[in-house]
């Protein structure tokens, strides 16, 4: 098998800078990609974050403009990761985050912020540097969709180009008027262009001229070609279905392990699952719960927005009244879901628990410690937070959309009788629905053997990247095949 060489495209990949699923794949796929014969260099933005983490950086070009000042071009690894890094300091050394400034608002040059990194990407793609000349662009999220277009609009042979939506919800959408400060020729403001209603869409650029578009679960690729989930580019998605496909993603194994993860209170494996109640107590200590074994632990690990459903629970709390159930949230997000959460956590205390922020220690001692995870979302890609609840032996309650209906196998009769159930779905995704599922599940919680085969059922799911990492190879490969481009 020859070794294929990657140009993966972000805008964030862990554990350098993250701020959500993105970058979880990003900083894993290429360590798995290894072992399909693909070696991936990764280019991201030189945020302060990512510069001061770097080891054996090299400069490999200098862009004398690139956007309203002067950039360079390293070669570096950390992490274990080959990157590649756009050091380009009027674009990215900033305090704030990769998005947004202090306050929490969009940077007013986000489009030129992304459209460097982009054009970076497409100029290592056709050819810039001597030792690394990529058979693949792989270009992610909306951040790195000029790139595609980019390669499409500089003419001669380019990279195959693969694009991968990871949330259609952000998609990049700016003023007309800076087409041609983008370096993007007029007659590419079309309909078979970067054009997207009236203006210019990133995210409808790179599924325009990518040779393959994947998403991360084959129900989500499914979803976006419809209106109710595409959001506004389910036309485009529906033309290009036929180079539209979906592949899960995996969890990095090394973070999450429950028999060697060092911030739970007590490790555990499938063969020592009693193990686990030391992790239930210290969490329910952690988040001033009632320490009690038998109550029904419910836990939750996510951004706090419309997308992910939790406002649902606010709507009906009687569950958690009427059995001995409890809750440990840990969110952060929108102002009005965090403080109505924090009420609830002052009304109920003992059976609702609730941290805001952000806090890697507690996420993994909520998966550790609790008995069922929940992901009520109204529509999630793929979700990764029900995959370690699936390692961690706490029994997903999901719903019923995208990555979440495809990774977890619900506890209906059938399943339950061949002894193939994981979780629980639910659908619609209503306060009705949800509460019957947390209902069903108590149930089953109370019945004790059931719910050890749901745990050792999921602990047997096989959740890494091996799986999709073989699917990104074979899809790249396929590329390849498609030549003369
Ligand atoms: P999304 O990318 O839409 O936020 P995913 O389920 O794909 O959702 O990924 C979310 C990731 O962020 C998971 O790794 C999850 O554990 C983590 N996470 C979310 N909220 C928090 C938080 N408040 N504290 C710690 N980790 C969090």
């Amino acid at each position: 098998m020859t070794e294929l060489k990657v140009l993966a495209v972000a805008s964030e990949v862990a554990p350098l800078v993250k701020t959500g699923g993105l970058a979880d794949v990003a900083g894993a796929l290429p360590l798995a990609l290894k072992a399909e014969g693909v070696a991936t260099r990764t280019l991201v933005p030189g945020y302060p974050a990512v510069l001061a983490k770097l080891e054996r950086a090299e400069i490999v070009h200098d862009f004398i403009e690139l956007f309203g000042g002067p950039a360079t071009l390293l070669a570096a690894e950390a992490s274990g990761l080959d990157l590649f890094v756009l050091d380009a300091p009027h674009l990215y050394a900033r305090p704030g985050g990769p998005y947004v400034d202090e306050e929490g608002k969009d940077y007013a040059d986000n489009a030129f912020r992304f459209a460097a990194l982009a054009k970076a990407g497409s100029a290592i793609g056709r050819g810039l540097l001597e030792s690394f000349r990529p058979d693949i662009l792989h270009a992610h999220d909306w951040q790195a969709g000029l790139a595609p277009a980019y390669l499409h609009y500089s003419g001669g042979p380019r990279p195959g180009a693969l694009f991968t939506i990871h949330n259609i919800a952000f998609q990049g959408k700016f003023q007309k008027s800076i087409l041609d400060d983008l370096g993007l020729p007029p007659h590419s403001f079309a309909l078979e262009g970067v054009e997207y209603y009236g203006g210019v869409g990133f995210l409808k650029a790179g599924l325009q001229f990518a040779d393959r578009i994947t998403t991360v679960s084959p129900s989500y690729a499914v979803e976006i070609t419809t209106a109710e989930f595409g959001m506004g580019l389910e036309g485009l998605l529906r033309a290009r279905a036929g180079v539209l496909s979906g592949i899960l993603n995996g969890v990095d194994e090394n973070v999450w392990n429950p028999a060697a993860d060092a911030r739970i209170a007590a490790p555990f494996g499938a063969s020592s699952l009693a193990a686990r109640v030391k992790n239930k107590s210290a969490l329910q200590r952690r988040l001033g719960l009632k320490e009690d074994e038998r109550a029904f632990l419910i836990g939750a690990v996510s951004r706090l927005s419309w997308q992910k459903g939790l406002d649902l629970l606010l709507e009906d709390l009687s569950f958690f009244i009427e059995r001995n159930a409890q809750l440990a949230l840990l969110g952060a997000g929108d102002r009005e879901l965090e403080n109505a959460f924090a009420a609830a956590a002052r009304v109920h205390a003992g059976r609702i628990g609730v941290q805001l922020g952000y806090d890697e220690d507690l996420a993994h001692l909520i998966q550790a410690g609790c008995d069922a995870f929940l992901v009520p979302s109204r529509f999630e890609p793929c979700g990764l937070t029900q995959l370690y609840a699936l390692r961690y032996g706490a029994v997903p309650i999901v719903a019923r959309v995208g990555g979440l209906r495809d990774t977890i196998i619900d506890a209906n009769e059938m399943a339950l009788a061949a002894g193939v159930a994981t979780g629980f779905q639910f659908s619609p995704v209503t306060a009705d629905a949800l509460s019957f599922a947390l209902r069903k599940a108590a149930g089953l919680f109370e019945g004790e053997a059931a719910w050890r085969v749901l745990q050792a059922n999921g602990m047997k799911t096989d959740v890494s990247w091996r799986g999709p990492a073989r699917k990104y190879a074979e899809l790249y490969r396929s590329v390849i095949a498609e030549e003369p481009r």
